[in-house]
């Protein structure tokens, strides 16, 4: 009933990372302007076409409108499944601001942005949990945190309210910085953030809200809503058997965390027109995000991999924190966002060609014990 399913069993497929594309709609300003729509979905394939330029995903979601429940299907209903098989796993939603990372994501179930993956990630987990619960004894934790110029703040603590001091720092009265520290065996923890122990689908929803609300966001002359931070939604699901079980391949426990990560815009800095303390957030998210797509590339590289090559994973505090939920035991979905106007297309073509590298990525499963 506990039984994890043999490393031998997990195919190559299962364990690569696995990449979407979402195009939203053309939206207000995009409209007003008259742009045009520039990236077409080759039928009946996950390919896409911008210009003389084409990529092939493993899904790509055309501007239908909201994240639909067959985005959740393909992506990260598998993810919430090998949880109860002690699997990490990791979504990240990448692209410029303004692309639909938040929209695709989501941040609760009171508005339009109800139907993001988020919520309907909680939803099946719940939905799970109800047939199982009998046999196995559930813990749930939530935490959600914000990485904004290699900064970490607790999304969940209300008292953390944002200050920028005078040398640009975030602040946080009171409270020390939260800490990535690493156990003996490999397991990255969060020392100082709020652990919410969650008993319903409603106090995970909560905290959900609560936190998306507290994020942090600047304004630049892209968006005035845009988030410079990285967000970290992270559940943690432990299983104990109920029943005692003479059966060696009966696990007595398992604990597995799924990371949702709302990613900085990736945008270059010199189009945000960012400049003085916004500037220098800017620099920080893409370290953060080069990091990232320095990592997904070690890990990508066959030959490289076998030869034990090094994983840049402490080149910043978002790859820090993903280190043993990317690669290694984990699976992995990236839904590259991008708009479909023209006046963004050689944005859009940065975002398609980083999503393109990551589709190389087959990661060693291991179950976490
Ligand atoms: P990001 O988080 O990447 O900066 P948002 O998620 O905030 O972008 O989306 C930018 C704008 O586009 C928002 O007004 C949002 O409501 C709208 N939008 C994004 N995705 C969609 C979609 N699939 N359908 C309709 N509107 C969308
Ligand atoms: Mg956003």
């Amino acid at each position: 009933m506990m039984e994890a399913p043999p490393a031998t069993t997990t195919t190559a497929e299962d364990c690569c990372v696995k990449v979407a594309v979402h195009i939203r709609p053309l939206i207000g300003d995009e409209k007003l302007q008259a742009c045009q729509d520039c990236v077409a979905v080759v039928p009946g394939k996950p390919q896409v076409q911008l210009g003389t330029h084409s990529f092939t995903f493993d899904h790509v979601y055309g501007s239908s409108g909201s994240p639909s429940s067959a985005m959740f299907e393909d992506c990260v209903s598998p993810l919430v499944d090998g949880l109860f098989q002690g699997y990490n796993a990791t979504v990240l939603a990448y692209g410029q601001t303004g692309s639909g990372k938040t929209y695709t994501m989501g941040t609760g179930f009171k508005d339009g942005y109800q139907a993001g993956l988020i919520p309907q990630a909680m939803t099946a987990l719940f939905n799970k949990i109800k047939t199982l619960q009998d046999k196995i004894e559930f813990q749930l934790h939530v935490s959600f945190i914000e990485i904004l110029k290699e900064e970490v703040r607790d999304l969940l603590d209300s008292k953390s309210e944002i200050t920028h001091g005078q040398n640009g720092k975030l602040n946080s009265p009171g409270k020390p910085p939260i800490q990535i520290r690493e156990t003996s065996n490999g397991v990255i923890t969060l020392a100082g953030s709020t652990e919410c122990s969650i008993k319903t689908l409603k106090e995970m929803s909560d905290c959900l809200e609560h936190g998306s609300l507290s994020r942090a966001t600047g304004s630049t002359n892209m968006n005035n809503q845009s988030s410079r931070s990285h967000a970290i939604f992270t559940i943690t699901l432990e299983q104990m058997s109920k029943t005692d079980s003479n059966d060696s391949m009966c696990d007595e426990y398992l604990c597995a965390k799924l990371h949702l990560v709302d990613l900085a815009g990736s945008e270059r800095a010199k189009r945000t027109g960012s400049d003085g303390m916004r500037f220098k957030e800017g620099v920080h998210i893409n370290k953060g995000l080069l990091a990232l797509g320095n990592v997904i590339s070690a890990l990508g590289d066959e030959k490289k991999r076998k030869e034990g090559a090094h994983v840049p994973y402490r080149d910043s505090k978002l790859t820090r924190l993903l280190q043993d939920s990317l690669g290694g035991n984990s699976r992995t979905v990236m839904i590259a966002c991008v708009s479909p106007a023209d006046i963004n297309a050689e944005e859009t073509l940065n975002t398609l060609k980083y999503a393109n590298r990551a589709r190389n990525i087959r990661n060693k499963p291991v179950v976490n014990r």
